[in-house]
This record gives structure tokens, C-alpha cells and sequence, in this order.
């Protein structure tokens, strides 16, 4: 039910039965399209009742390949212990304990499917953990290319997987070059090698959509007035969008749309600058730096895309410092019995500005995505208490004890 892939700036279309990146002309997102009447017609939502608990129950709306799967998807819809019309869509379950597999499971599935050989990847970390595992899982080769100063947990998974790891002492922008480079060498094409950064390849779109059904399956078919996003890449919220479009064409709900938010780190926060300024691009965000690794993306690249979901849904773009990130995650494991991913709490700060700003009310029915699980962060919240012990017995001493020639501890 494939049909072709779609230029989401110029509208070309482009042969689906190849391997396929961006755009030739503009370097566009290509985005899969499907005969989605057909599909009305064979298929109905109730037939998915029965199904096994995964993302590929929606396999009518995804390629025809052999899943390699790992058993993603499907995650809980957890009502909020907290606030009553609040529900959190809890990631940090799925393998590699981040919302990362599920699109890893289709890019891989793709790549296996098209016979590519060795898939490289720029990550933050929870990528790289999933494409690892997926391709452990599809005997492919990973080649992942993260900062060195990734959370400890990515490093050890995907060395435990067996990928080939590059630590590169930079961001995610810079180990995307390093990914260019790659590119540019003799062996790209001959050894099968393919670049399955966020968005550059059409499929893992595909997986992270499968978030939006499930938002409107585990809602009785009922999107909810709002959707937060932590977002570094954004493929899950260009994701989610895709799926709404397609599941009104399939006739399984209809026009009503949640208004989609954006939720980013104050010291990463490339789409909240452009989003507040009217941009419909965002730039270079300068020394990105964040414990919610995640999100240091400083320049997303279907940014355009993002900001362009976030005007049509009359959405919005909120930051959270890292000390209101870290308070979060702290408060979601004591109140919910959630320990979310750093990235994750973030859409609780949101939540509760968009409630005094009077964005959303009490009664708005909201979805919070936790993108992934804390246990993945130990270091960096094992730092973070260290870091809070200190200060507060710093606070309880004189202060010009604690600095020296200007720089204030801890050291
Ligand atoms: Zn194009």
C-alpha cells in the first residue's frame, strides 16, 4: 500500500522500492505515502482489536517488509495521579527504554529489507542504543558516531550490542559531520553503507508515528486538546501530525486536531527562539548545553516542519532550565511512580506553565510524552544529587569559602 515518497517542501515524488534520503533538488524530508483509500476500504480500526501489543498492529499504515522488531510500542496511557484530565504516554517502556525504538524497528526493517550493510547514525545517545539494538536484532552493522559526553548507559549499550562506536568530543551537529565525511569517502557506495540520521531517511517517521494512532486508539479514537513533545529532533511530533492527516483520510476520527507543543531545554531551545520570534526556521542554537541530553540538538533539522505544526495546531514552544527539569523528574517518580527520562519531565514544567498562563485549562484533556526511561540517566542524576547535597551544605557555610578567583564550586 506503499506508493511513493513525498518532498515535504517541493511535492516531488520519488520511487519507494530504493533505498531513498532527502530530496535531490532541495533536500526536502521525504515523507512515505500510502494509497490511503484502498487501505479505507480493506481495513477498518475495529479489526485492530485482538492485535499483538506493538507498533506493527498498524502494519496496514507501514511498509510491507519483515518487522525487525524487539516488541515496541504499544506503551501504557497512564492517567495522571496529579491532575485529573492529564495522561502520560510512558516511552521509557519500550526496548532500549526510549520512544528511539520504535523508529530504529522501521528504519532498520527498511534497511534489512533494501540490503544495506553497515547503517550509521549521529545520536545523543538514545538512538544510538536503539539502532544498535535493532540492528544486533537484523545482523546489520551500527556504526554510531555520539559526543563523548553521553549519558554512560548509551556508551555501555552499544558497545554490549556490538556496534562500532566513535566518540566524538562535540555536539550532534558535530558528529553529524563526521557522518558527512563518511559520505564522501570511496567506500560508501560499494560497501553498502547508508546514513540514517533523524529525518534524512524516510522510515523513521514511519515508526514514531505509530505514537499518534496509539494516542487516538488508547483514547477510544478521541485525540485529546493537547500533546507535549520534548523536542530535539521532532520526528515524533512530525510523526504524529502524519498520522492524524492518515487517520482522517481512513475515516478513524475526524478534523479535530490537539493543539501541539513543543517543550525544549532553556539552553537548547532553537525552535522556542524561532517559534517566539515568527520564524518559519530556526538557527544555529550557540553552546548547547543540557543534562537533558536528548534535546541538545541545536539545530533540528525539519525545523520547518515542526514550527509549521505548531502554527496550524495553535500550539507553542516552552523552555525549562535544567534546575526545573531536574525538579521534575524528581516529582513525576514520587507522585506518578514514573522515573521518566530527564527529556521526559520536561513536559511536565511545560504542562504546568501552560496551566498558570491560562494556555490550557483544567479540564483540557492533555497528553505528556515521556520520551524515555531514567534509569538511563543514572550518572547524570547521581551528579545532579551529588551537586544538590553540595550546594546545600555550601549553603549552610560561609559563601566566600566556596569561590576561588571567581569560579563557584562545586569543583
Ligand atoms: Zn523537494
Amino acid at each position: 500500500m506503499l506508493t511513493h515518497l513525498e518532498c515535504t517542501r517541493c511535492g516531488e515524488h520519488y520511487p519507494a522500492d530504493r533505498p531513498q534520503s532527502v530530496c535531490p533538488k532541495d533536500a526536502g524530508i521525504l515523507y512515505a505515502r500510502y494509497d490511503l483509500p484502498n487501505i479505507k476500504r480493506a481495513f477498518s480500526s475495529a479489526r485492530l482489536a485482538g492485535r499483538a501489543p506493538t507498533m506493527w498492529r498498524y502494519e496496514a499504515v507501514l511498509p510491507e517488509a519483515d518487522p525487525v522488531s524487539l516488541g515496541e510500542g504499544f506503551t501504557p496511557m497512564l492517567a495522571s495521579r496529579e491532575y485529573p484530565s492529564v495522561y502520560i504516554k510512558d516511552e521509557g517502556l519500550n526496548p532500549t527504554g526510549s520512544f528511539k525504538a520504535r523508529g530504529l524497528s522501521a528504519c532498520v526493517t527498511m534497511a534489512r529489507h533494501f540490503g544495506l550493510k553497515k547503517l550509521a547514525i549521529p545520536s545523543a545517545g538514545n538512538a544510538a542504543g536503539a539502532l544498535a539494538a535493532y540492528c544486533a536484532a537484523a545482523g546489520l552493522e551500527a556504526h554510531i558516531f555520539m559526543p563523548k559526553d553521553v549519558p554512560v548507559a548509551n556508551r555501555i549499550e552499544c558497545d554490549y550490542y556490538g556496534a562500532h562506536i566513535t566518540l566524538v568530543d562535540g555536539l550532534i551537529s558535530d558528529c553529524a559531520r563526521k557522518v558527512a565525511e563518511l559520505k564522501a569517502s570511496e567506500s560508501w557506495n560499494k560497501d553498502g553503507w547508508f546514513d540514517v540520521s533523524t529525518t534524512k531517511e524516510p522510515y523513521r517517521v514511519e515508526g514514531k508515528k505509530t505514537m499518534g494512532y496509539e494516542v487516538a486508539e488508547q483514547l477510544g479514537w478521541k485525540l485529546p486538546q493537547g500533546i507535549i513533545y520534548p523536542t530535539g529532533g521532532g520526528v515524533g511530533l512530525l510523526g504524529m501530525w502524519k498520522a492524524f492527516e492518515e487517520m482522517e483520510a481512513l475515516g478513524w476520527i475526524g478534523s479535530e486536531r490537539p493543539r501541539m507543543i513543543t517543550v525544549q531545554s532553556a539552553s537548547c531551545a532553537p525552535i522556542v527562539k524561532a517559534w517566539e520570534e515568527g520564524k518559519s526556521s530556526s538557527e544555529m542554537w550557540p553552546n548547547a548545553a543540557t543534562l537533558a541530553s536528548g534535546l541538545r540538538v541545536p539545530k533540528p533539522y525539519g525545523d520547518y516542519l515542526i514550527l509549521d505544526i505548531l502554527k496550524k495546531s495553535h500550539g507553542t514552544a516552552v523552555s525549562a532550565t535544567d534546575a526545573e527539569i531536574l525538579e521534575a523528574t524528581r516529582h513525576w517518580a514520587k507522585v506518578e511512580g514514573i522515573f521518566a527520562a530527564p527529556e521526559g519531565a520536561a513536559s511536565l514544567v511545560a504542562y504546568r506553565k501552560l496551566r498558570a498562563s491560562g494556555f490550557f485549562k483544567p479540564e483540557d484533556r492533555v497528553v505528556l510524552f515521556n520520551t524515555g526511561n531514567g534509569l538511563k540517566y543514572l550518572d547524570v542524576l547521581d551528579g545532579s544529587v551529588e551537586r544538590t547535597l553540595l550546594s546545600a551544605k555550601a549553603a549552610s557555610r560561609k559563601p566566600a569559602a566556596r569561590q576561588i578567583g571567581g569560579i563557584i564550586g562545586p569543583y
